[in-house]
């Protein structure tokens, strides 16, 4: 845990969240400023920064996001959707405790337009 990091106080119940999923490596909540009719976060347990840190030593959580983010698309019938991983502060990252967003329940485009 990192004690100035605004995930890990959300992990550690410190500051309250719309919890949807949660595992012995994942949690996973709604996220406060939605984008889409569904907007969740899926959060490591443990703090990684950002993507560029991901190791051989820790990327096993990476797997293990993707599949929660299986299994709550499944459980609530999402049949399709977007993940989004922001890396660093040009490409939009605000919060440095990698994340990754499940984006659903709206036509989505693609390309240069939709990169904002
Ligand atoms: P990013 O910009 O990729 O770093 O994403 C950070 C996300 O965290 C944004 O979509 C915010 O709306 C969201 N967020 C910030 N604070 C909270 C919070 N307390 N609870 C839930 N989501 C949050
Ligand atoms: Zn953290």
């Amino acid at each position: 845990m990192d004690k100035d990091c605004l995930f890990c106080k959300i992990i550690a119940g410190e500051i309250p969240s719309g919890k949807v999923y949660e595992d012995d490596a994942v949690y996973a909540f709604k996220d406060i400023n939605p984008i889409a009719p569904v907007h969740y976060l899926f959060v490591p347990k443990t703090h990684i920064c950002c993507a560029k840190k991901i190791t051989a030593e820790n990327s096993d959580v990476v797997g293990k996001i993707f599949e929660a983010i299986a299994k709550v698309a499944e459980s609530e019938n999402i049949n399709s959707y977007r993940v989004i991983n922001n890396c660093g502060e040009e490409a939009g990252q605000s919060v440095m405790h990698l994340h990754f967003h499940l984006v659903a329940g709206k036509k989505m485009g693609w390309g240069e337009q939709s990169l904002g």
